[in-house]
Formats: C-alpha cells, structure tokens, sequence
C-alpha cells in the first residue's frame, strides 16, 4: 500500500480546496470501500480527505416538500429515518438489504453512490481491466462474467455498480449535490452515472474533485407504495445479482402511475423507463406486468453465462409489482 497523508476537512470550502490542490486525493466517507481498494492496490491517494465530520450529516425537509439527505448520513440512519420509512420505504428495504450492520454505520450515501464494482478483474491489479488500466482490455467478455451486465453495456466493460440504495434513488428521482472550487452543482442521479461506452473508467458526470454534499428526493406519494426486492446467491451479506425497486398507485384496479428500477444488470442503477411507459394508464394486472417486464427487457444483451439474469428479473419484476397491486387492492 502506498504512503499516503490524512487530513480531517475543516468545512466544505476546505475540503474542495484540499482536493483541487492535490490530483492525487481522494475523499474518505465510511472508508468501507475505498480503503479496501486501497489495500488490494487498485486505489493509491497521496492524501485522504476525510468528510465525516462535515455537517452533511442530517436528513430534513426539502423546500419543495421532499427530503433532502446530506452526504454524509450514515446507511443506517438513512434506512431507520421515520420519514423515509414512511415516504420512500422502497429506499429503507434497499439499504438493510446491503452490506452488514456494521458496515451500515460506517458507510455515507455519498460514498455509497461512488462505490465501484465488485468485478472480479478490477480488483486484480496483476490482469488487464479497461475500468482500471484504460485500454488494457476486458477479461470478463469472455471470462468469469455471470453476475455482470444484461443491459446498457459496451464490449469495453460489461461490469455493473454494486448498489442497492442507489436503485431506490433513481426509482424516486433522486439529485445529487455537489460542491466544487467554482460553486455548487447538481445532477439527476438520471445523468449522474456516464454510459460505459469506450471509456469504461469514466464513471460519473461530477466534476473532477466534487464534493458531494446531498442527495435531495422530490416529493413522490406514489413512493409510498413502494418495495425493494433483492435477489442473491445467499441469504445476506451478498451483493444483489438481480434488484427491483418499484412503486405503483393503483386506483380502481389501473395504475395511474408506476416507478421501476433494476439493479445489479447495468453500470449504473436502470430506470425502467420503457416498462414505466407500459405500466402506466394500463390495467394492474400480470400479463401489464409481464409485458411490462418484456419490454424493458428486449434490449438486454446477455452474454453467455448470464443469460439467466434476463428471465430472473423477468420474474422478480411481475412478482414485486403483483404484491404492490394486491396490497393496493385490500
Ligand atoms: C463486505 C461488503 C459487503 C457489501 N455489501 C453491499 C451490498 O450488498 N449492497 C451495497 O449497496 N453495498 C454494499 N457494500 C458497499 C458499501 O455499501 C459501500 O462500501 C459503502 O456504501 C461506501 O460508502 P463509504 O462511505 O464507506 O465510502 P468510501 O469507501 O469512503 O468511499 C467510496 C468512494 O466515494 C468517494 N467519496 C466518499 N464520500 C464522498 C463525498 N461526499 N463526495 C465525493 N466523493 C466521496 C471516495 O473518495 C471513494 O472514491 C458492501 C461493502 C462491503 C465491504
Ligand atoms: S467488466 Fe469492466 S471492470 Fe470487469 S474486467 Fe471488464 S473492464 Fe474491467
């Protein structure tokens, strides 16, 4: 591992400042990943800038009547929060459905958006990996690749982003907000992750040494007929090789509107727009929801040992929405 400085941010101004001076920084939240690729060689900072003292660390109510959740909330916090529980409980079942408890009270939702894959490959520093070594090739095309991606990947990097939270988030149209040496920013967590393309280590649209400082969520009553379905090879501690976040307002046995969002099939959480388009003004009903499913899913190119990730989130999908629509019903 290399030798590397650590310093405690003394405000946000600060902490902007110690990471445009140095290129080699490296902002430090809970530290549950990125001090783990440090150790595997992946990561190497001159200078960890460590943001949890920050005051970034209260979720309350936004101006527009949704929540605004500082970057440095801890996971959970953000899940046991009474007003997420309430609002967006599809976001409270992601987060207890990642990691351990422990390591739910050290990671941030900033650090949590900003994890990198669990490939295999990107974490062996000894092989190519187009995401670590741009231009060194994929290995997992045409190797170990049955937990990576179905859609929205590039012959160039087939992985996918590893988290839960963030799946609710881009269901409930999450921002991002950041601060930079020149000012403040945002981003919909719509256009938040970059698509893969030929440039696989380019994985956001945040400047270069943003601080992310929230994540603010709109107000959305239909989030509050919401689930989180993980599915993984075992029954916890497990990232998800298959993920739902939805939410559906069902009146008079039709949706009026839906949210969906899949996990663990692209580089980034997967608004199921296309499915969203089905659902909606449609009767809630299985066959909706199966053509809901297809729909979405007709532009997944699975590679040959993933193709079971197509006909799991085929399933998964038509099951979530079925028990939102009955318990919409009682
Ligand atoms: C064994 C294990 C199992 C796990 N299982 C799951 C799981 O099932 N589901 C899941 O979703 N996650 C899982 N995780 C991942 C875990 O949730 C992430 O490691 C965690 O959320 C990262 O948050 P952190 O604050 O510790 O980030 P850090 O490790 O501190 O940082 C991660 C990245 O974010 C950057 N960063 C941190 N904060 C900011 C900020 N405010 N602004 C800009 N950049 C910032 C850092 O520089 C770094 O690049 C697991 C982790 C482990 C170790
Ligand atoms: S899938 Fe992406 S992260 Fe994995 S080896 Fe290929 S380029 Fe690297």
């Amino acid at each position: 591992m290399r030798e590397f400085d650590y310093r405690r941010a003394p405000d946000v101004t600060g902490a902007v400042a110690l990471l445009a001076a140095d290129p080699d920084a490296r902002f430090l939240g809970g530290g549950t990943n990125l001090v783990d690729l440090m150790k595997a060689g992946v990561e190497r900072p001159a200078l960890l800038v460590d943001v949890r003292e920050l005051p970034l660390d209260r979720i309350e109510p936004a101006d527009d009547g949704g929540l605004r959740i500082g970057a440095t909330v801890t996971n959970s916090d953000l899940a046991a929060h009474p007003e997420v529980r309430r609002r967006y409980p599809a976001l409270t079942q992601a987060v207890l459905a990642g990691a351990s408890g422990q390591l739910r009270n050290m990671a941030t939702v900033g650090g949590n958006l900003l994890q990198r894959t669990r490939c295999g490959y990107f974490t062996d520093v000894a092989g190519p990996c187009n995401k670590r070594v741009p231009g060194s090739g994929c290995p997992a095309v045409g190797g170990e690749h049955h937990n990576h991606a179905v859609l929205g990947a590039s012959d160039h990097c087939v992985a996918v982003h590893p988290s839960d939270m963030g799946v609710a988030l881009t269901a409930f149209d999450a921002v991002v907000s950041y601060e930079t040496v020149d000012g403040p920013g945002e981003l919909p967590l719509a256009d938040f992750y970059l698509p893969v393309g030929d440039t696989p280590h380019r994985e956001t649209a945040l400047p270069p040494g943003a601080l992310i400082t929230g994540v603010t969520l709109p107000p959305a009553p239909v989030a509050a007929h919401s689930r989180y379905r993980k599915v993984r090879e075992r029954a916890s501690y497990a990232f998800a090789i298959g993920s739902v976040a939805a939410a559906l307002d069902v009146r008079d046995g039709v949706v009026r509107e839906a949210r969906l969002a899949l996990g663990a099939v692209a580089s980034r959480p997967w608004r199921a727009r296309a499915a969203e388009a089905v659902l909606t003004g449609a009767p809630a009903s299985g066959d909706t929801f199966a053509a809901a499913a297809d729909a979405e899913l007709a532009a997944a190119r699975p590679l040959p040992d993933n193709g079971y990730k197509v006909t799991l989130m085929r399933n998964l999908v038509v099951a979530v929405l079925t028990e939102l629509a009955e318990e919409a019903a009682r």
